[in-house]
This record gives C-alpha cells, structure tokens and sequence, in this order.
C-alpha cells in the first residue's frame, strides 16, 4: 500500500459539507483506506475571486496507482460539481495529488509531489498538521503572510 496525500478545497455553496463528504469519500474509494486527515482551514483565494474557500489535506493508503488515485478522484470532482443546481456551474470541488509515497512523476496528465504545492499556505498547514516531517518550517514560513486560519465552528 502507497501513502499518499490529497488537497481538498472548496469555495461554492456548502463548502465546509463538500469538504468533509470528500473526506468521507476518500475513505470509501476501491483498494483505499483513509488515514488521517487535518482541520478544515479557512483561505482567502490565491489566483481567483469568490468566497473564501475550505482546505484540508487527507492521508489514504492506498494500491491504486497514481493515475488511477488521479481518475477516482476527478470522479468525486465531477460527482461534486454535478450537484450544482444550474448547467456548466464552476467546479465546487477540487481535489489535487500532493505525494504519493516519495514517487516522483512528471506526466502531461500529472505531476508528483504536486508542482504548486510549497507555495500555496492552504496546502502546507494542514500538511503540516498530519505530517509534519513532510513540511519544514522554512517552507512554511515562506508562504506565512498568506490569509489563512484553522476553521472554528
Ligand atoms: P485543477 O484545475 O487545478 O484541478 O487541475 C486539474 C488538472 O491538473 C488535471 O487535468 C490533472 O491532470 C492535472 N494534474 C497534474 N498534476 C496533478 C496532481 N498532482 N493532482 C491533481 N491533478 C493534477
């Protein structure tokens, strides 16, 4: 079984349901366990407008190579974004490959550890909340004047 870590975000309509139903999902894909998974965070968008989205990151074990973990999960993306209410609504949910055991990949279709991941602070917190051997804390600091915060109900 690989160890891998997934990002979960969401920004439209019940983002914090989307997010911990993905987070259920995960569970529930073939040949997969859910390991672990963060705190909801809280983030201001970064190269987009809208609300604030939801974060998290996941850890699965899983046997599913890293393109078909890449297929399941952009069928939960699709199944996710099929409930919006009106024809070509934006992606509520966006779910990304950040490590796959210590797999190095560089595809046209996917790219491991994700390319986006050490400068983006919604991806790192909460990273680094459940694997905190995987996250410096130069890297965390670099992305530390970032709007981010630990979802409080
Ligand atoms: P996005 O719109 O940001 O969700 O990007 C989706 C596209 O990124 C998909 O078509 C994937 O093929 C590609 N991609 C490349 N590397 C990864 C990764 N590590 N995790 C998820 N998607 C990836």
């Amino acid at each position: 079984m690989a160890h891998a870590f997934i990002a979960l975000g969401a920004n439209l309509g019940d983002a914090r349901t989307t997010v911990l139903q993905a987070i259920h999902d995960l569970g529930q894909l073939p040949e997969t366990t859910l390991w672990s998974h963060s705190s909801l965070y809280r983030s201001a968008p970064v190269d987009a407008n809208g609300p604030d989205f939801i974060n998290a990151v996941a850890e699965i074990a899983t046997s599913l190579s890293p393109q078909a973990l890449l297929a399941v999960l952009q069928t939960l993306e699709h199944n996710a974004g099929r409930q919006r209410p009106y024809r070509n609504a934006p992606r509520t949910l966006d779910l990304d490959i950040l490590l796959y055991d210590d797999v190095t990949l560089d595809t046209p279709t996917l790219v491991i550890p994700h390319p986006r991941m050490l400068i983006r602070a919604f991806v790192l917190l909460p990273l680094a909340e459940i694997a905190p051997d995987r996250v410096s804390s130069a890297q965390l600091q670099a992305v530390s004047l970032q709007a981010i915060e630990r979802w409080r109900e």
